[in-house]
């Protein structure tokens, strides 16, 4: 853009006879330079240094460099440590921008840190200090994705350059109604689903899946983001048929992390054993020492106590089928008899009784026997009532249309981009 003045001059009436001259008429037509504005400045009023945070460079000799001296540095932290410890928590690599003053002193009078996508702080010392946390506008883009697993999923979903994390919110919504453990070639999935950006083309995230469809062993699983209870907002994923595609059971005993370490494994052969077979009835999620572990489903406790090889462990029997146990605990919360709700806190992880690392093995039990989580068919959760599903099917009657539509093409690009309208609605093609 350019930003100085334009000067539009506009030549009108040139006659084509010369002899019939008409005199010349000009226009002159200035127009004010637009402000250019960033961060909330015109960057226009300043000279502009950005850059990024290199090492052994600390915020006193960004200022420095910049012709801030002291006392004023040491002012312009002290003052802003409410609002951000600029001296503590400047990082190499994080983004700056530096308005200095358009004269010969060429003197820093805003200081502006990024410490992240989004969120950025602004240190003005211009007249007095002051300082605050700025955030950038995010726009919201609902994006459809479609791809055919050949190896696993996070390849297919890499092949069409979606982003990562859409893996693990797929993965979480088929969480027990498909085994991403056992996907197969030819599985096929597609999403409409939402990203998140700043400045029109940083990606900051993906925010909700409105929907999705997965083809797994040729049959068809729908999931369909929606909100049955408005009261208390909560989002569940319903099949085409109002099936909760969350099941009784959480697909792991913790909050923020289902990976698993060591699965269900009848015939694991193990170095310590002298690779000989030592069956894992257990399925290992690694995390944390003091990490906390939560119940996978409502029930009551039936066992809290110290064994020599599982350490401090906590049993729950949820219903006449099927109990859970958690083993290695640092500590336990809970004591015999307590009800416990499906994501209570009853223990924490440690490494009590034998084991080699941080990890809570998780132990789950069907009819007295152990057996693997994974592929178990587990009831859903809530089924939906039966007066809401007149309002559900209008609701996903044209998403489901959409998703229908989206078409598998392999290892290009699959991405069609739509201004999201309304956070419940999606945007016609
Ligand atoms: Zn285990």
């Amino acid at each position: 853009m350019n930003n100085y003045f334009y000067l539009i001059l506009l030549f009108i009436g040139i006659s084509s006879c010369k002899k019939d001259l008409k005199p010349l008429k000009k226009t002159i037509v200035i127009v004010a330079p637009k402000p250019i504005i960033e961060f909330g400045f015109d960057i226009k009023d300043y000279i502009v240094i950005k850059d990024t945070v290199k090492k052994d460079e600390t915020f006193g000799f960004l200022l420095d460099k910049n012709h801030v001296e002291n006392p004023l540095i040491n002012k312009i932290v002290s003052n802003s440590k409410t609002t951000f410890d600029i001296a503590r928590q400047l990082r190499v690599g994080k983004p700056y921008t530096i308005l200095a003053k358009k004269d010969s002193t060429e003197k820093a009078q805003i200081f502006i840190y990024q410490p992240n996508k989004v969120e950025y702080v602004v240190f003005n010392f211009k007249d007095s200090i002051s300082s605050y946390i700025g955030r950038k506008e995010v726009k919201t883009v609902i994006k459809k994705a479609a791809g055919e697993i050949t190896s696993s999923l996070s390849n297919a979903i890499e092949e069409q350059g979606v982003n990562y994390n859409l893996t693990f919110a797929l993965s979480d919504i088929y969480a027990w109604t498909i085994d991403f453990y056992h996907l197969q070639k030819g599985d096929k999935f597609k999403v409409i689903y939402e990203e998140r950006y700043i400045d029109d083309t940083t990606s900051v995230g993906i925010g909700n899946i409105k929907a999705a469809y997965f083809e797994h062993s040729k049959k068809p699983f729908y999931g369909f983001r929606y909100v049955v209870d408005s009261t208390k907002v909560i989002p569940e994923y319903f099949d085409d048929q109002t099936n909760n595609l969350r099941r009784t059971f959480l697909r792991a005993p913790l909050k923020f992390s289902s990976r698993v370490s060591s699965r269900y494994n009848l015939k694991r052969r193990i170095k310590h054993y002298n690779w000989r077979i030592k069956a894992h009835k257990g399925t290992d999620f690694p995390s944390p020492i003091g990490t906390p572990i939560i119940a996978t489903a409502n029930g009551t406790v039936t066992k809290s106590a110290y064994a020599r090889g599982n350490g401090n462990y906590v049993k729950i029997k949820h219903n006449g089928t099927y109990s859970t146990q958690y083993l290695h605990m640092k500590k336990r919360k809970v004591k015999v008899g307590d009800f416990v709700k499906q994501g209570d806190v009853i223990g924490w992880i440690g490494m009590t009784g034998s084991t080699g690392g941080p990890h809570v093995c998780y132990r789950f039990w069907k009819n007295g026997r152990q057996v693997d989580p994974f592929k178990q068919k587990l009831p859903a959760a809530k089924p939906m009532l039966d007066s809401i599903k007149p309002l559900f099917f209008d609701y996903i009657s044209p998403i489901k249309k959409q998703l229908d539509a989206i078409e598998y093409v392999k290892k290009e690009i699959t991405i069609e981009n739509e201004i999201k309208t309304d956070s419940l609605e999606v945007s016609k093609n």
